[in-house]
């Protein structure tokens, strides 16, 4: 029997969730061509945050949890190499902009960066593509989306304008977003992968 993948891209059940009351373009997202990915956008019916949450406070790990929990169970077999990526513009816990929440969750907010992508004239679509590819070629490595210490340990604290840095300084999400680029050092430790996709995708100045 042949039980080879239907589909061999990673498969990103994407889901934003309230509202980004600035010039942003979800359907720029959604319909975003990678030989590496797809992407499959998942509306969420009230959230928690919109129904507990005050405006400015942390929509915690606890909600976000509770909210894509259901997720998992409506993944098909022809979408095993997958992973959700829940977009907010609330804050969420530990500052970061972007974390890995839960085996195969990972969450980004805009809360502490957009102001810098606006100000630098860059697409907020942008920061999302890019750290779809960062978390996609994290689980093509590992064949998922790995331990947060593992991550830490891939990323370089110096800012490369690589979509592996990791921006110890919010300010620098401007450099990472401008478009995809992947520094010789995280090409090399991807093996051929992060050149190879590099050479076959345009995906510098993509939006
Ligand atoms: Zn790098």
């Amino acid at each position: 029997m042949n039980d080879k993948p239907t589909n061999s891209k990673i498969n990103i059940r994407f889901v934003p969730i309230g509202y980004f009351p600035f010039d942003f373009n979800i359907s720029r997202i959604e319909k975003w061509k990678s030989c590496l990915f797809k992407v499959h956008k998942h509306e969420i019916t009230n959230p928690l945050r919109t129904l507990h949450q005050k405006d400015g406070s942390t929509y915690n790990d606890s909600m976000l949890l509770e909210d894509i929990s259901d997720i998992s169970k409506t993944i098909t077999p022809e979408e095993q190499r997958s992973f959700i990526f829940v977009l907010t513009n609330s804050p969420v816990e530990e500052g970061w902009y972007s974390r890995i929440l839960a085996p195969n969750a990972v969450v980004m907010s805009f809360s502490n960066v957009r102001n810098y992508l606006i100000k630098e004239h860059i697409p907020l679509e942008n920061a999302v593509i890019s750290l779809f590819y960062m978390y996609s070629l994290l689980y093509k490595k590992d064949s998922r989306i790995p331990e947060r210490e593992v991550e830490e340990a891939f990323l370089h604290m110096d800012t490369r304008a690589c979509i592996f840095d990791m921006t110890p300084s919010n300010a620098d999400i401007v450099y990472c977003s401008a478009g995809v680029g992947i520094c010789y050092e995280c090409s090399k430790k991807l093996n051929i992968l992060g050149k190879d996709l590099i050479n076959k995708e345009p995906i510098r100045n993509f939006v």
